[in-house]
C-alpha cells in the first residue's frame, strides 16, 4: 500500500480546530496523514474548497497533499447545505484521481465523506475504510440530539458497504453493531493518538506565567467547540458548586454548529447569573500546539460531553499530566481510569463534577499521583502506533476482494 485518498469533505485539516466545523476530525486527519506519510504511505487529502482563491493543491509535507475540490459555491456553506454538494465533491475527487493522483484505497471521514467514498469505491473498484467520528443514532441515543433522517440512512448504507469500519473506542464498536447492524468482523478498533512532543507534562507556575494568569488558586479548564453536546454549562455550574472563591475556569474554544452561538450566549448568561463573571475567562480558539500550555496551567480538565466517540481533549490533557474529570460516555470511559488518572461522572450533575474536582485540588498527593498516572497511561496512544496499525490493515484490504453492497 503506497498511496491513499483520504476524504474530509466538510472540514479541512489545515483549518484551526476548536470552533466552527473544526475539531477532533481535523486533528485526526492531519496527524494521521502525517504519521502515515512517515510510514511510507503517501496521502492525498481531499476537502471542499471552503474559501474562494484557495490553491487546488497544497504540499503540506513530503507525502501529504491537501486538495481543495470545488463543490457548491466557493465559500463557507451551512452544514445543512453540505449534503447537496456531495455529488460535485465526488466528481471532483474522481477527476483528480483519474488525472494521476493515484489511490489504492479510500479512507472516508464523517458521513458526508462516507457518501462520497461509497460512490468512489464503486466507480474505481477500490476498498473503502470509514471513520465516522460521530454517528446520528449515537447522538440521538446518548444526547437526544436529532439529526436529519438522511444522515442515519446514509451512514447505514456506508457501513453496509465499507470494507473496514474504524471504531475509536470499544463503546463506538458496540454502538456500530447495536444501532446500525454493522458486521462485527468488519469493525476494527483503532484508537487515535496524541502528539507527545507537543503534549507533555511541564511546570504549572511557568505555564500560568506564559499565559499571563495571575491566579494562585485552582484552575479548571474546558477546551473544545462550544455547542450543547459539549456541556459547557455543566463546567460553569461545577465551578460554582466547588465553593472555592479562589477557583477559576478557563474556556478555550469557540461556537460550533447551528446552535453554537446561542449556546455561547446562554452560557455567558449563566456565568453572569451565577456571579462568576470575574472567575470565568473565555479564550478564543488556540493553535493546537499552544494548547499544551493551557493544559499544563490547569489543575483539572473538565470534559462534561453528552456524547464523545473518543475525546482527544481528554487525552491531550492527560498527556500533559493534567487529571481529567469527564462524563462516563463513549471513548472517555476508556481514556480516563476512574480514581487513577481522573474521575468519570455518570449523568450531568455539576455537583458531582465539583466534588471530584474538589478532591483533586484539595489533595496535592492525590493530584500528583493522578498527574503521573495520566501522563503514563497516555503513552499507549501515539499516532505512529495508529498509523502502523492502519498501514497493515490497508495492505490486507488491498489483497482481499471488496465487500459487496448490502
Ligand atoms: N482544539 C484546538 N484548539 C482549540 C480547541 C480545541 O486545537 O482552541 C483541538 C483539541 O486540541 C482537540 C480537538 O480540537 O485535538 C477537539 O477534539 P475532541 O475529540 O476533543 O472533540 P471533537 O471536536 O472531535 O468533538
Amino acid at each position: 500500500m503506497r498511496s491513499l485518498a483520504i476524504l474530509s469533505l466538510h472540514t479541512s485539516p489545515l483549518a484551526q480546530p476548536g470552533a466552527g466545523d473544526g475539531g477532533g476530525m481535523n486533528v485526526y486527519v492531519r496527524e494521521l496523514s502525517s504519521a502515515l506519510a512517515g510510514a511510507g504511505v503517501a496521502c492525498d487529502v481531499y476537502t471542499r474548497a471552503w474559501h474562494p482563491g484557495l490553491p487546488d493543491v497544497v504540499d503540506v509535507e513530503p507525502g501529504v497533499r491537501v486538495h481543495h475540490v470545488a463543490a457548491g459555491p466557493p465559500g463557507p456553506l451551512d452544514k445543512h447545505d453540505l449534503p447537496d454538494v456531495v455529488g460535485d465533491f465526488t466528481k471532483g475527487v474522481l477527476t483528480r484521481i483519474l488525472d494521476g493522483y493515484d489511490a489504492e484505497l479510500i479512507h472516508a471521514n464523517y458521513w458526508l465523506s462516507g457518501a462520497a467514498g461509497h460512490s468512489l469505491k464503486h466507480e474505481l473498484e477500490l476498498p473503502l475504510v470509514s471513520t465516522f467520528h460521530t454517528l446520528a443514532r449515537v447522538k440521538a441515543d446518548e444526547a437526544a440530539e436529532h439529526e436529519p433522517d438522511r444522515r442515519a440512512r446514509t451512514e447505514a448504507e456506508v457501513i453496509g458497504c465499507s470494507d473496514v469500519i474504524l471504531a475509536s473506542s470499544a463503546e463506538e464498536q458496540a454502538q456500530l453493531v447495536r444501532l446500525y447492524g454493522a458486521a462485527p468482523e468488519r469493525i476494527e478498533l483503532v484508537p487515535p493518538g496524541v502528539d507527545h512532543d507537543l503534549f507533555a507534562p511541564g511546570g504549572r507556575g511557568a505555564a500560568r506565567a506564559v499565559l499571563g494568569l495571575d491566579t494562585h488558586g485552582p484552575l479548571l479548564l474546558f477546551v473544545g467547540r462550544i455547542q450543547p453536546l459539549k456541556g459547557l454549562d455543566v463546567a460553569v455550574r461545577a465551578l460554582h458548586a466547588l465553593g472555592r472563591p479562589d477557583a477559576r475556569l478557563a474556556v478555550v474554544g469557540g461556537p460550533s454548529g447551528p446552535d453554537g452561538a446561542t449556546e455561547l450566549a446562554r452560557v455567558r448568561g449563566l456565568v453572569d447569573e451565577l456571579g462568576l463573571a470575574d472567575r470565568v475567562r473565555f479564550v478564543a480558539p488556540q493553535p493546537h500546539g499552544r494548547l499544551a500550555v493551557w493544559y499544563r496551567a490547569a489543575d483539572v480538565c473538565l470534559v462534561p460531553s453528552r456524547s464523545e466517540s473518543f475525546g482527544l481533549v481528554a487525552l491531550e490533557a492527560a498527556a500533559c499530566g493534567t487529571p481529567v474529570v469527564a462524563a462516563a460516555v463513549g471513548g472517555l470511559r476508556t481514556l480516563v481510569d476512574h480514581g487513577h488518572t481522573g474521575f468519570l461522572v455518570d449523568g450531568r450533575d455539576p455537583s458531582a463534577y465539583a466534588a471530584y474536582a474538589g478532591e483533586i485540588v484539595g489533595n496535592p498527593v492525590l493530584a500528583a499521583e493522578m498527574s503521573i498516572s495520566a501522563a503514563a497511561r497516555s503513552g499507549r496512544y501515539r499516532w505512529s502506533i495508529t498509523a502502523a496499525r492502519l498501514r497493515r490493515l490497508y495492505a490486507d484490504l488491498a489483497a482481499r476482494s471488496l465487500v459487496e453492497c448490502r
